[in-house]
């Protein structure tokens, strides 16, 4: 039997492999990645320095356990360069595999910055367990508190920054918004994090950027565009992710910001399927598409790829969900209005005990999103069934 191929050992290319052998013992599965294939929770990452854990403790599953777990071969720290759709082939740094139908789960990659300085090079950024070991030991060799400049006050660099500030280092955060979290929270909530942030003696610079990194001893200096400098020992970036679309367009297939997929997770290709930070997902009800990277549409997609390899095409369910914002000094869950809805719409904001609530309205008064912090499990399950009854 020709096997289906996975590229991919992220929670995307994992997940589909458990979730198919759910439902065929038999057909054999091809794990192709580039890492080492250990398993370990992404979003830990950023929670990680607080808990006081190395890199090896956040890895749960060795890569033969997840062998044995999902029944699959897994090729480690192998490539894959591209793919011929027409003889249905992956050309690898390991050699070329055919397969029945493959799922590409390449993820993202870091955007960097284009900065000047003669230490623009030592800027490190945090998107798996490798750049977790990196970025944990050289703040390990400095001494305590470690001064650390968080380029990026979205999620993950607010995540980072509260970890670090918990964990007793000294943080700056940069960012040319004038609150943190401003693309994804509505200002009452983004103004809460920066309350909150600056209570835990982080040092927020905003509305500007960095503009340079040189080395100052065995330091950095970090110089803003707006003039100020500032001295620093690490600096972590944290702007932004982009899909890694080089296996895709190698391949030819359609791609737009992700790996443009169907509404069950097919892409341009016959019995090629993506999912995970590297796809743009459609939404059923008005063909619109988005990259969604986050945890909640990735594992809704595995379990309906998985059933639509098993034979029983199936629809992603693409239903709203929280994304949850990891800092424990402010913590918030948001489900962003569509971006359709946003130019027209509304925030109306209700403060309900410590917590505050805001909903976002369309221009017909119908919910389409909301934000609260601090944030748990019963306002946001209450939240959500608002918007299932009225959205
Ligand atoms: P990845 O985990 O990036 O996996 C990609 C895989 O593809 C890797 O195994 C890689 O080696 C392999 N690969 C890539 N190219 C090739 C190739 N050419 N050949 C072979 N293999 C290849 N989301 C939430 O919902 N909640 C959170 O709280 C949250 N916190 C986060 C915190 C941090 C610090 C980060 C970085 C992200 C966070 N996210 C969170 C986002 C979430 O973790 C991601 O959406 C998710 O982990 C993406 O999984 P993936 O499998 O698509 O990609």
């Amino acid at each position: 039997m020709t096997p289906i191929i996975i590229i991919g050992t992220g929670l995307a290319g994992y997940t589909v492999a458990r979730e198919f052998r759910k439902l065929d013992k038999i057909h054999p599965l091809l794990i192709i990645t580039a890492d080492d294939g250990g398993f370990y929770s992404k979003p830990m990452l950023s929670n990680a320095f607080a808990q006081n854990k190395q890199a090896a403790q956040l890895v749960t599953q060795s890569v033969e356990k997840m062998a044995e777990q999902t029944g699959a071969t897994i090729l480690t720290k192998t490539t894959v360069n591209t793919i011929d759709t027409a003889a249905k082939t992956v050309s690898t740094s390991a050699g070329n595999f055919s397969y029945e139908k493959l799922v590409i789960a390449t993820g993202a990659k870091p955007i960097r910055l284009n900065l000047e300085g003669d230490a623009a090079g030592k800027v490190l950024s945090v998107n798996d367990i490798a750049d977790y070991a990196v970025f944990r030991e050289q703040i390990a060799m400095l001494p305590h508190p470690a001064r650390v400049t968080i380029l990026g006050a979205g999620l993950i660099g607010c995540e980072f920054a509260d970890d670090l500030a918990g964990a007793g280092h000294e943080v700056s955060l940069v960012d040319p918004n004038p609150m943190p979290l401003a693309a994804l929270a509505p200002a009452a909530l983004s103004l809460g994090l920066h309350t909150a942030l600056t209570e835990r003696n982080i040092k927020l610079k905003l509305g500007t950027t960095a503009a340079s990194v040189d080395a100052n001893g065995a330091g950095l200096t970090v110089t803003l565009a707006n003039g100020d400098s500032f001295a620093t020992d690490v600096v972590l970036s944290a702007v932004g992710l982009r899909p890694d679309l080089r296996v895709a367009q190698a391949a030819q297939l359609v791609t737009d910001r992700g790996i443009l997929i169907d509404t069950t997770g097919k892409t341009s290709a016959a019995d090629v399927y993506a999912l995970g930070d590297c796809a743009q997902y459609t939404f059923a009800e008005d063909g619109s598409s988005r990259i969604l990277p986050y945890i909640a549409p990735l594992m809704s997609a595995a379990r309906a790829i998985a059933k639509t390899l098993n034979g029983q095409p199936t629809e992603i369910d693409l239903k709203p969900s929280p994304v949850i914002v990891k800092t424990p000094s402010y913590p918030l869950a948001l489900v962003s209005p569509a971006p359709h809805h946003a130019p027209a719409g509304r925030w109306e904001v209700e403060q309900r005990g410590a917590s505050t609530i805001a909903r976002f309205y369309t221009a017909e008064d119908v919910i389409s999103g909301f934000a609260v912090a601090p944030q748990d499990a019963g306002l946001r399950q209450s939240l959500l069934a608002e918007l299932a009854e009225k959205g």
